[in-house]
């Protein structure tokens, strides 16, 4: 990243070089078009393994009543709603009727509206809410939630550092970080076969089933572009937090960065 003449800073948009104002722009267009379809290319490029991902993810968070979650770019809300439904097992399990609540706030209101449409909200009224702001300058005062999660969005931010001092801002002391993203594979040959896997299908994919191959070609290009898994952790411990560990899926296609808030 380097500096330019307006003071920009030039980050990467896929294998792009764009100004973070203009990375900002794109992203919002990518997730704006892909909105509808959203949920349903995500089963069908992993064949539904995100979703074990996202529930090995949330076991670790380990949810518990009265607690207050966020979820940042959390898109329709799936980990939400996880965290929720853990809260309540957890609550009935011990008999603390006190109720967990999370917000999903994501920068891209066509995302949100994508999530609020969802038939199985009815049963979080009231716990589970919807906002509409930038990851990196999050609308909440200082030490108000119990986690935070992230999951596939960090790599869009324009500024990753600037997120994950926000993330260890907004948690409590003692409050837990999970991020979920896609990753590098732990077995180089495998990596080779999978980028040859992500570059020749996911655009196509996303061509016949989106009618949108741009932004599934920025999705695989933007996995390629985030950093390796030591790279990403000593990031999160820079930001401030602690005890930082990680957790490898499907040979590193994805992975969980854990952290407390010290
Ligand atoms: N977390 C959801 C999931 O796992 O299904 C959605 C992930 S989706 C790949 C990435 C999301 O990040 C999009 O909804 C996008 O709008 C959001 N996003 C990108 N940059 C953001 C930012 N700076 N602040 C908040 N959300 C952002």
């Amino acid at each position: 990243m380097t500096g330019t003449d307006s003071n920009e800073r030039i980050v990467s948009f896929g294998f792009e070089d764009v100004t973070e104002s203009e990375k900002v722009a794109r992203v919002k267009g990518v997730f704006r078009s892909v909105a509808s379809r959203y949920d349903l290319m995500n089963d069908l490029m992993s064949a539904g393994v995100h979703r074990l991902w996202k529930h090995d993810a949330m076991n670790k968070v380990n949810p518990q009543p009265g607690e207050r979650h966020l979820d940042v770019a959390g898109g329709t809300g799936e980990l939400a709603r996880a965290f929720l439904t853990l809260a309540d097992a957890a609550g009935k399990r011990r008999g603390d009727a006190r109720p967990a609540t999370a917000i999903v706030c994501d920068i891209n209101d066509a995302m949100l509206e994508a999530g609020k449409a969802r038939a199985d909200n009815a049963q979080w009224a009231g716990r589970l809410n919807w906002v509409c702001a930038d990851g990196q300058k999050l609308p909440y005062p200082d030490k108000s939630f119990d986690a935070v999660t992230v999951s596939f969005g960090i790599r869009n931010f324009a500024d990753r550092v600037a997120g994950l001092r926000e993330f260890r801002r907004v948690l409590k002391t003692g409050g837990r970080l999970a991020v979920l993203e896609f990753s590098q594979m732990t077995v180089p040959v495998l990596q080779e076969a999978y980028d040859a896997y992500s570059f020749a299908v996911i655009p196509r994919l996303g061509e016949l089933i989106a009618s949108d191959r741009e932004s599934y070609q920025y999705l695989v290009e933007s996995i390629r572009k985030f950093p390796d898994q030591q790279t990403f952790k000593t990031e999160i411990e820079g930001a401030g937090f602690s005890q930082v560990s990680v957790t490898n899926y499907s040979g590193g296609i994805a992975a969980l960065h854990f952290g407390w808030a010290v």
